[in-house]
Order: C-alpha cells, then sequence, then structure tokens
C-alpha cells in the first residue's frame, strides 16, 4: 500500500484523489489517508501529489503513519 505522511498536513492539493482509480482516498483530520485494504499499489498518485508526501509502505520509518492512515480511513 501506500501511505499519506506529514507534508499532507493543511495541503490543499487534490491531486492524488482525482488520478486514483480506485478512489481509496478518505479525510483524514487534517490531511488526506489512504486506507490500506483498498489501495492496489498502483502508485500512480506517488508522482501526482506536489507535496511530496505519498509514500510506499516498503519505505522505513513509516509504521506510525500507516496505523494513522488505517485509523482516519476505516472510519468512513
Ligand atoms: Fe490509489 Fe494507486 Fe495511490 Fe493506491 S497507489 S492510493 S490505488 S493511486
Amino acid at each position: 500500500t501506500y501511505i499519506v505522511t506529514d507534508n499532507c498536513i493543511a495541503c490543499k492539493y487534490t491531486d492524488c484523489v482525482e488520478v486514483c482509480p480506485v478512489d481509496c482516498f478518505y479525510e483524514g483530520e487534517n490531511m488526506l489517508v489512504i486506507h490500506p485494504d483498498e489501495c492496489i499499489d498502483c502508485g500512480v498518485c506517488e508522482p501526482e501529489c506536489p507535496a511530496e508526501a505519498i509514500k510506499p509502505d516498503t519505505e522505513s520509518g513509516l509504521d506510525e503513519w500507516l496505523a494513522l492512515n488505517t485509523k482516519f480511513a476505516a472510519i468512513w
């Protein structure tokens, strides 16, 4: 899955939402999140993010962000 991280906080861009083929972006508290079970790992959103906030979960050190994405995606 891909994960939205801190650069998204208070970001006003929604380029990622527009390109996601499975509509798996959701509103978090002050940022967008990706639903980890719905993301098909296509990678299309990553280069579209002007804030470079979207990262693959294969990157290290993102456990807390994965948990936050999971938490806020699940309430919808
Ligand atoms: Fe959507 Fe693809 Fe980005 Fe996952 S990697 S959030 S499926 S655009």
